[in-house]
Parts: C-alpha cells; sequence; structure tokens
C-alpha cells in the first residue's frame, strides 16, 4: 500500500484545508509539500528583527459573508475583531476609500457635495455599492462628471500601476471590488465577519495542519518529488507550471515588498493609506493596526507593482480578462483524462482572483462535490 493516499502541493489556505478534510474526514493519510520554507502560503506571518508581526507576502486581512467558512476557520483560531480602513491621497488630501459620502464633501464645497449626495441617492439605494466602470455609464450630467473625477483620481493611475492596464482592459469584477459606496461607511469591507487571527495566520496553519495523518515537509518541489503512482494529487501551485508553459505562460502580476521599521508608535492614521495618483507604489500598510500589537516602534509595507518575469519573482496576481482566461481554460483541458486522480484548487490553479475565504470555500466545495465521494483507490 502507498506510503501516502493524498500528495498536496501547497500549504496555503486550499492546500490546508483539504488536507484537514481528507486526514479528519476520510482517514486518508496525506503528504503536504511546499516549496517555501514555511506553512501559510502567501497568508504566511512572522515577526520581524524589530519584533513586529509581519506578512511576508503582503498585508493580509480576512474578511468573508460566509457562516460556513466562518465556522470552519473558528475552529482552529480565536479571532480578533478589526474593521480595516483606507485612506487614498487625493489632491493632497487623506479622503476614505471606497470613495463614498464622506470624500465626497471632503473633495468638493458643501453645496455641489449635497446635489451630488441628492443625485446618488435619486438613482441607488442609500448603501448601494456602485462599480466605477457602472457609474461612468451614467446618463445624468452631475453622475457623469463625479464618475469622471472619481475614475481619474481613484482608479486610473492605481489601476495602471498594479495591472499595468487600464480599468477596462480588466474583467469588471476588478475594480468592482472597490466600488463608489453611497453611505458614509468608512470601512474598507462591508462582509458580515471581519476580524484576524489572534494569534496569526501561522498558528492558524500549525493547528490545522496538526494531524497523525497529515505529513508536511518544506523547501521541496513537486517536480523533485519520488514518483508515487498510487497518491492522488492536488496541485494549487500556477498551472502552466505544472504543464511545462507549453502553451506559452499564463499572464500574472507580481509585487516588490518594502519592509521599512519607523521608532514611532504610529506611522499613519489608518491600516492603509493609498496613492492613486503619484508615485511608483500603490499603497503602504501599517501592521499593528491589522495585528492589534503594540509596540513603541511600528513597521510599514509599501507594494511596487511589477510585471512577472517566471523564476525570478512571484506570481501573486492572475490577470482577470478574456484572453488570459481562453489559455487558462486550454490547460485545465489537460487534466480531463486524469479526473479522478489529478486536482487543480486554489488562486493560481484555477486562475482566479480569490480573497482567503473564497480558497477556503473552493477548497471545501471541491472536499465534499468531489473528493468525498470518490471510490477508495
Ligand atoms: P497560496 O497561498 O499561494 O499557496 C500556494 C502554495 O503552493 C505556495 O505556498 C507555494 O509555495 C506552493 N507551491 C506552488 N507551486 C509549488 C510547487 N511546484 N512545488 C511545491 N510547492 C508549490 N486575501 C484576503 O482575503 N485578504 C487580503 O487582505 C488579501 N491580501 C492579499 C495581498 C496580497 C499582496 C496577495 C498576493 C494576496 C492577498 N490575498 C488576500 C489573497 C490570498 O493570499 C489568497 O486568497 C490565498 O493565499 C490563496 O491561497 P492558495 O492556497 O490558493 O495559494
Ligand atoms: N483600485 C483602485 N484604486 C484604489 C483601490 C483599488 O484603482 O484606491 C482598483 C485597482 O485596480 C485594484 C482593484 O481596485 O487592483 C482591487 O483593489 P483591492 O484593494 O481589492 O486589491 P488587492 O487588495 O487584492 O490588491
Amino acid at each position: 500500500m502507498a506510503r501516502h493516499d493524498w500528495i498536496i502541493v501547497g500549504a496555503g489556505f486550499t492546500g490546508a484545508v483539504l488536507a484537514e478534510r481528507i486526514a479528519s474526514e476520510l482517514g486518508q493519510r496525506v503528504l503536504v509539500i511546499d516549496r517555501r520554507q514555511h506553512v501559510a502560503g502567501n497568508a504566511h506571518d512572522q515577526l520581524d528583527a524589530a519584533g513586529i508581526l509581519v506578512h511576508t507576502y503582503g498585508p493580509h486581512i480576512f474578511h468573508t459573508n460566509s457562516p460556513k467558512v466562518w465556522a470552519y476557520l473558528s475552529r482552529f483560531t480565536e479571532w480578533r475583531p478589526y474593521f480595516h480602513r483606507v485612506l487614498g491621497m487625493i489632491e493632497g488630501q487623506l479622503v476614505p476609500i471606497p470613495f463614498n459620502l464622506n470624500a465626497l464633501y471632503a473633495l468638493f464645497p458643501p453645496g455641489l457635495a449635497a446635489r451630488l449626495e441628492d443625485r446618488l441617492t435619486d438613482r441607488y439605494a442609500y448603501g448601494a455599492r456602485v462599480p466605477i466602470l457602472q457609474l461612468r455609464q451614467s446618463t445624468d450630467a452631475d453622475l457623469k462628471m463625479l464618475a469622471q473625477y472619481v475614475y481619474q483620481q481613484v482608479f486610473e493611475g492605481y489601476t495602471k500601476k498594479q495591472w499595468g492596464l487600464a480599468p477596462d482592459e480588466l474583467d469588471a469584477s476588478v475594480t468592482g471590488r472597490v466600488p463608489v459606496l453611497v453611505s458614509r461607511d468608512d470601512r474598507y469591507f462591508q462582509d458580515t465577519y471581519q476580524a484576524m487571527p489572534r494569534e496569526g495566520y501561522t498558528r492558524l496553519f500549525e493547528r490545522m495542519l496538526d494531524h497523525p495523518n497529515i505529513e508536511v515537509q518544506l523547501g521541496v518541489e513537486f517536480a523533485d518529488l519520488p514518483s508515487a503512482p498510487d497518491a492522488r494529487v492536488v496541485f494549487t501551485g500556477a498551472i502552466d507550471e505544472f504543464y511545462r508553459y507549453q502553451f506559452g505562460p499564463l499572464e500574472y502580476r507580481s509585487l516588490r515588498f518594502v519592509f521599512e521599521t519607523h521608532e514611532v508608535e504610529h506611522y499613519q492614521p489608518v491600516g492603509t493609506v493609498n496613492f492613486p495618483t503619484n508615485f511608483d507604489f500603490t499603497r503602504t500598510t501599517e501592521q499593528k493596526y491589522l495585528t492589534g500589537q503594540r509596540s513603541p516602534r511600528t513597521t510599514t509595507i509599501t507594494e511596487y507593482p511589477e510585471a512577472h518575469r517566471p523564476g525570478e519573482n512571484e506570481a501573486y496576481y492572475p490577470v482577470p480578462r478574456e484572453v488570459n482566461q481562453t489559455l487558462y481554460q486550454r490547460y485545465l483541458a489537460l487534466s480531463s483524462d486524469d479526473a479522478d486522480r489529478l486536482f487543480f484548487a486554489g488562486r493560481l490553479a484555477d486562475y482566479k482572483y480569490y480573497n482567503m475565504d473564497q480558497a477556503v470555500a473552493r477548497a471545501l466545495q471541491l472536499f465534499e462535490q468531489r473528493i468525498a465521494t470518490l471510490p477508495r483507490s
């Protein structure tokens, strides 16, 4: 009998959830490998040289509307309630992002702001989340003017930096993540559950993977693993890499993170400050707001977007647009003959712009709908 029933490639949310489910619900033995020297994938966190808990691959804020995902993860962590706030530097002022009624009154003269608020609440309900690309379709002259202003001040430059593309060259869901908010709610997310794992993400993963049926091997490349023909495989890395780029590389965006420690208690007024129109970075996040840590010093992470160069930097973001989806489907079709033995899931393997909760939901669904119903090999 094979030593492991399953090989799971990647110890991020997707891989860890599937390993935990297979080990504890099916009683099967799982080997989880990761090429990195740690678990938790892109959600990894650790103390830096100044003793500040930082997110190794950029700031990660947990939020979800799914009671199921929330209940599942709550088995492995306690939570610290946290509402993320973002301010954007617009025309020299720091105003709430998503752009909302408070931003409107901060940037426009009171009379005009009141008129624009009326136009917005006439056209949309109070509390509506209006994607900028939709607001730009407005026929009302005032709303058209407002849409053009927000497009130029908030979205155009930021998106060009982040993706190397204009907002309308990307799937509308990308800029739709940060809509214009017809409300005075200054929170970045409006999800039902918003919190951070009290002891950090890495601790959550350690608990999830702590099971007698799970073995974790770190610093291990899938390609270097001795062949295990009897084991089923879940691959959570990049699907084009798995298939040796035979149809050419898929498009991803990367980031360069600059970590800086400052000898002050707080460096900026909120968790994140966005810089849509100036500099070549997009945003700076002060980790202590997210984690609730107390210290006389503080560490910030600034994100500099870059093109992805395979083998040189990390593929952090799939680039949601049609041409890439077509290429992705060609790669996915290569797995169709192996449907019961090889599974792709995760942000890179599915080529979907998942948040953490969506990666968890996807893994739970894959487990319930396809893996739990497989005949034992
Ligand atoms: P990953 O976490 O990427 O895990 C995949 C793992 O597979 C990696 O550890 C990798 O090393 C390993 N691997 C890949 N190929 C191989 C191979 N061939 N051999 C061995 N190992 C391999 N989500 C939120 O909900 N909130 C946020 O605030 C948030 N902020 C983010 C900020 C940034 C900068 C980024 C990039 C993402 C952010 N996310 C956020 C998204 C979040 O990181 C993902 O949803 C989540 O990490 C996806 O989990 P995953 O398991 O699919 O992939
Ligand atoms: N965006 C923008 N200006 C902002 C914030 C976001 O143009 O001030 C756009 C940009 O295209 C960005 C997308 O909205 O990539 C999604 O933003 P989000 O903060 O969700 O990105 P993530 O945290 O995943 O990097």
